[in-house]
């Protein structure tokens, strides 16, 4: 216990909906939790279009009812205008209870669950800033934080178990681990801001995000409850810079690319721009391990995949959920360590993967409209390092084990070719859903998460009878 220091059994660093969401379920364990967070909440943040697979897990956090009265558009589904094709994902087709989900304003989103974790009883410090994680050889053992508010309070706080959920900051990943790999094929920039008086999106399920191809990127459209739509543009970086090199300014490569996406242009039409534009670049990453001794890293402190199909808080409240299962497994001795960190690892990226791949063939089929995105150009070392093709073919149809001297570029276009000619878009959305259990298990090497009637890790020889595990029933994509 270094310098004396203030103990806790896990500590959590960051309150997005990661943090607070895996430091709630620790407590609702009964285990003792301290999340620190650097803002002082409400604060802003990006990612408002979520996806119905959160609602279980509020559900799980006890703050359901509280969001589904808070007065968030309700989001019955997404609607594309991607290249010549337009599509409706509808959440309606969805099997199991969540068939809708939310558009939120992301600070009072967050600040809900943030304050759900305190009164479920984590013990909740915002304006504290880890600052250095200390470490006994490769375990993290304890942090030192400060003060935001820079009134010079500092401490040290030990701990049994990190949670690392600080977002793109990425404490561990970012200044310990150095694991954390960008993906040439999401070298994307988006730009954003909000208008007022938008007119209503006329097609598409009801609520829905409204995402729309221009010929060298595409629209986001998000109606949020206070009356204000968030519009945001997606560009290739490189495209990005000549474009702003041509036009002069970020502001006209924005308002130049509406005028070639017809529905957001029409949408806008006397609507006004009532905030300054934000940037965000570089933002498509992943940590080769996302956990290790005494630590998990939990949504975006570990991989963000792209805005494309709002997959960023799904992911975060995802592995949060497993951390949360696997950490108490160890704190109550029924898993070794590492057993628990390697389910956490494998359960989480093969998430992440699958995404990873959908998000792919969704760039891949417009792709050969225009040789705009190029994301069925991963690299090598990425088609390597994120094993794609087992991925694929694992996530995608079922079938297990194929060989690595098959070229997985070739396999990924097949698929992106079946899903493109089968339109099995709507299909591609459930495996994101799927991705959260939502029939009692889902088997990972040997072992499954269990949500009820108590959130934990079992071992598969230990089921009791029951339905067949998830992933079986998704064979047939
Ligand atoms: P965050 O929400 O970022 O929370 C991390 C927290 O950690 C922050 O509050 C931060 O203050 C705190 N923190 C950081 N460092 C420290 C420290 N040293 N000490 C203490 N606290 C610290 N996702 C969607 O689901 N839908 C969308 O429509 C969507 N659109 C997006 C559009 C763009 C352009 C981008 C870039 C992302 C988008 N996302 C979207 C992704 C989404 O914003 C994130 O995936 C999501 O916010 C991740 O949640 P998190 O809890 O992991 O991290």
């Amino acid at each position: 216990n270094p310098d004396n220091a203030e103990k806790t059994r896990v500590l959590v660093i960051g309150g997005g909906p990661g943090g607070s969401t895996a430091a709630t379920l620790l407590a609702r364990q009964g285990i003792e939790v301290t999340l620190l967070e650097s803002a002082i909440f409400p604060r802003y943040h990006i990612g408002e279009s979520i996806l119905p697979s959160v609602l279980p897990v509020l559900d799980l956090l006890g703050v359901r009812e509280e969001v589904d009265n808070h007065g968030f558009v309700r989001k019955d589904g997404a609607y594309f205008e991607w290249g010549p094709e337009n599509w409706d994902l509808n959440f309606d087709h969805l099997s199991g209870a969540s068939r809708h989900s939310y558009q939120v304003i992301r600070s009072e989103f967050d600040h809900m669950l943030l304050k759900n974790a305190q009164a479920k009883g984590v013990d909740v410090r915002e304006g504290v800033k880890v600052t250095e994680i200390l470490f006994h050889g490769d375990r993290p053992v304890a942090a030192r934080w400060s003060a935001s508010d820079n009134s010079g309070a500092a401490g040290t706080i030990a701990f049994d178990f990190l949670v690392d959920a600080s977002g793109r900051a990425g404490v561990m990943a970012t200044k310990y681990l150095k694991n954390r790999r960008y993906h040439e094929a999401f070298k994307n920039v988006a730009v954003w801001s909000y208008w007022r008086d938008v007119k209503p999106l006329e097609v598409g399920p009801k609520g829905a995000i409204a995402v729309c191809s221009v010929p060298y990127g595409w629209f986001w459209a998000i109606p949020l409850h206070d009356g204000t739509t968030s519009i945001g543009l997606v560009a290739k970086r490189t495209t990005f810079s000549d474009e702003r090199e041509r036009l002069g300014s970020i502001e006209a490569v924005y308002a130049d690319a509406m005028t070639q996406a017809p529905r957001i242009l029409e949408m806008t039409q006397g609507a006004n721009k009532i905030e300054g534009y934000k940037v965000e670049q570089d933002y498509s990453y992943v940590s080769e391990r996302k956990s290790g001794p005494g630590y998990v890293l939990v949504g975006d402190a570990a991989a963000f995949l792209d805005p494309l199909l709002s997959t960023g808080v799904h992911l975060s409240t995802f592995s949060a959920l497993l951390a949360a299962a696997s950490v108490s497994a160890v704190l109550d001795g029924e898993l070794a360590e590492q057993e628990a960190v390697d389910f956490y690892e494998r359960a989480y990226h093969q998430a992440y993967e699958r995404l990873l791949v959908v998000v792919s063939f969704f760039y891949n089929s417009y792709n050969r409209q225009t040789q705009f995105f190029e994301a069925d150009k991963l690299t090598r070392r990425e088609r390597h390092m994120l094993n794609l093709y087992e991925s694929f073919l694992h996530i995608v149809t079922g079938i297990e084990d194929l060989d690595d001297s098959i070229d997985g570029g070739e396999a990924l276009e097949e698929v992106a070719q079946q899903i493109a000619t089968q339109k099995k878009i709507d299909a591609g959305h459930n495996e994101a859903m799927n991705s959260l259990p939502d029939s009692p298990r889902q088997a990972v090497g040997g072992l499954y998460l269990e949500l009820e009637p108590r959130l934990r890790i079992r071992r598969t020889s230990e089921a009791p009878a029951g339905p067949e595990p998830v992933r079986e029933a998704r064979a047939g994509l």
